[in-house]
């Protein structure tokens, strides 16, 4: 149904565990030649080791989003690697909690910094090289959290990534006539190392609030990632697409109960 992106040089940051992860493994699985970039060099390694073990193709690079000279180094990475960046998943992120009141500057400016800054770097970083071959995909990893929903302890994880979405409209606008599309996925409650942090009591409440009743896997993401980075996705740019298994739709309590009878 969708045309090969096969050879594609793709980027994915925060890819050491949890959904990057995932989205790594599903752009390798499609013939893509990945970078896999975390932090921790062994993670990123055995990402790329089982991309490779697949038959793919992958790299791993450690680097840390929040510094211009990594993600500099991890385009020519890539660039060195493969010869092409074609697609740049910016995903990235960490989610600490604290309620207003006991949140310090530092914790408002660490979320900041990873999730906003570091998104802006990844992205200014990969443009010389998507401008030059006049063709570019970037996915940004939003979240429901921020652009249509609250949760007690995510004021600054919300403001970073609604954040997310306005710098995504603008740079959509400003790449339109290099051929670049920019897009973000809003993931629901995704199964993931990052989640499982949060509690056993935090998963079970999340899952009883999702009208299809199961947290989302890694994959679901992916695959909607994949579609953004498609021929097929060319003529699509500045949107997001919610994939939370419905989460975000019920008006109240009511209606999760009226369809569990
Ligand atoms: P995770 O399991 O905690 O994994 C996050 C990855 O990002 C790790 O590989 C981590 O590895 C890397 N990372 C963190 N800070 C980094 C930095 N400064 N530079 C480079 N890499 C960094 O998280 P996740 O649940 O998969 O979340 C991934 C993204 O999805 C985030 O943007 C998050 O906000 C978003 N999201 C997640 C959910 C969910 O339910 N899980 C829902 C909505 C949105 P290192 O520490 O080794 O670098």
């Amino acid at each position: 149904m969708f045309n090969s992106l096969e050879g594609h040089g793709v980027i994915v940051t925060g890819a050491g565990k949890g959904i990057g992860r995932g989205i790594a493994k599903r752009f390798g699985a499609v013939g893509c030649r990945v970078l896999v970039v975390a932090r921790t060099q062994s993670d990123a390694q055995a990402v790329a080791s089982e991309i490779i073990a697949a038959g793919g193709t992958a790299r791993a690079c450690t680097a840390d989003v929040r510094d211009a000279a990594d993600n500099a180094a991890m385009v020519k990475a890539a660039l060195e690697a493969f010869g092409r960046v074609d697609v740049l998943c910016a995903n990235a992120g960490i989610f600490p909690s604290a309620r207003l009141g006991a949140m310090t500057e530092q914790d408002f400016d660490s979320v900041m910094d990873t999730n906003l800054k570091g998104m802006f770097l990844s992205v200014s970083a990969c443009l010389p090289t998507m401008k030059n071959a006049r063709r570019g995909r970037i996915v940004l990893t939003s979240s429901i959290t921020g652009p249509i929903t609250g949760y007690p302890g995510w004021a600054h994880y919300g403001a970073s990534k609604a954040a997310q979405l306005g710098f995504m409209r603008t740079a959509a606008i400003e790449l339109a006539p290099f051929n670049i599309t920019v897009n973000a996925v809003l993931p629901g409650n995704i199964a993931t190392e990052g989640l499982d942090g949060l509690g056993a009591d935090y998963i079970r409440s999340m899952e009883a609030s999702v009208p299809m009743g199961r947290l989302g896997n890694v994959m679901d993401i992916a695959n909607a990632a994949l579609f953004f980075a498609t021929e097929e996705a060319a003529y699509v740019t500045g949107q997001s697409l919610v994939i939370d298994g419905g989460q975000v739709l019920p008006e109240s309590v009511a209606a999760l109960d009226a369809i569990r009878g």
